[in-house]
C-alpha cells in the first residue's frame, strides 16, 4: 500500500470560521472518543507512516446535505474540541468538490461520507475507521466492499459507493470495507449508536474468526 493516508484529494472550498455554538456536538464527540479508545480512530507512528486515521460524521440537514465531520489530521487527539470539527455545507462527489466551514479543514474522506449520505436520507451517521481485523476478514464476514483498485476520497470511490448501494444487502450489515484503502472500514446508520454498534459487532465477529484459527 503506497498510497499516502490523510491527503485531501477533492476540491475544497473552505471558510475558516468557528462553528455555531447552537450546533450540538456532544453525541458525536462522545462516539468519536469511544472510537479513539478502541484504537479505530487515532494516530500511531507504526501505522500509515504516522498519519492520523479514521473520521466520524453526523448529518445536520437532510434537504440540502449538510453534515458535521471531524477535522483532517486530528487523529492524535484523545478528545476533540469544537475547533476540531468542520461543517460540510455542500458536497458534490461527482464534481469532486466540498464546501465547508470551521476552524479546521474537513477529513480527507469527507467525500466518501457525502456519497454515503446521498444514498439514503435516513442515514444520519457515518463512521470510517481503520480496523485490520475487519478489513482482513472482509470475505470471511461476507462484507460488502469496494474494489482494491479504487482509492479513498475520490469520485471513483463515490461511484463505487453508489454501486454498492444498488447491489448490497444492507439488511444484514450497514458496513463495507474499502479494499483499496488499507484497513479501511465504513459503517453507517440511522444514528451514531447504530453505526458504532455495527462496527463493534463486526469487530467481535472478526476476532472470533482469528481466535478460532489461533488458539480455540
Ligand atoms: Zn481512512
Amino acid at each position: 500500500m503506497s498510497e499516502t493516508e490523510g491527503v485531501i484529494k477533492y476540491q475544497l472550498h473552505h471558510s475558516n470560521a468557528g462553528l455555531s455554538s447552537a450546533i450540538d456536538l456532544s453525541e458525536l464527540n462522545a462516539w468519536r472518543t469511544v472510537m479513539f479508545k478502541l484504537n479505530l480512530i487515532g494516530q500511531n507512528l507504526q501505522r500509515y507512516d504516522g498519519y492520523g486515521f479514521g473520521n466520524i460524521s453526523q448529518r445536520l440537514e437532510t434537504k440540502d446535505l449538510q453534515f458535521i465531520i471531524s477535522g483532517t489530521q486530528t487523529g492524535d487527539l484523545a478528545v476533540l474540541g469544537r475547533d476540531n470539527y468542520c461543517l460540510v455545507t455542500k458536497a458534490n462527489p461527482q464534481e469532486n468538490s466540498i464546501f465547508s466551514t470551521g476552524e479546521t479543514k474537513p477529513s480527507s474522506e469527507a467525500l466518501t461520507h457525502a456519497s454515503v449520505y446521498l444514498q439514503n436520507p435516513q442515514i444520519q451517521a457515518v463512521i470510517h475507521v481503520h480496523c485490520p481485523e475487519i478489513w482482513q476478514n472482509t470475505h470471511n464476514l461476507n462484507l460488502a466492499h469496494t474494489a482494491a483498485d479504487i482509492p479513498y476520497g475520490t469520485p471513483e470511490m463515490a461511484n463505487a459507493v453508489t454501486q454498492l448501494f444498488k447491489t448490497a444487502d444492507w439488511q444484514q450489515t450497514a458496513v463495507f470495507t474499502m479494499l483499496g484503502h488499507e484497513d479501511g472500514v465504513v459503517a453507517f446508520g440511522n444514528s451514531l449508536s447504530q453505526a458504532a454498534c455495527v462496527l463493534i459487532t463486526q469487530l467481535s465477529l472478526a476476532l472470533a474468526i482469528e481466535q478460532a484459527q489461533l488458539c480455540l
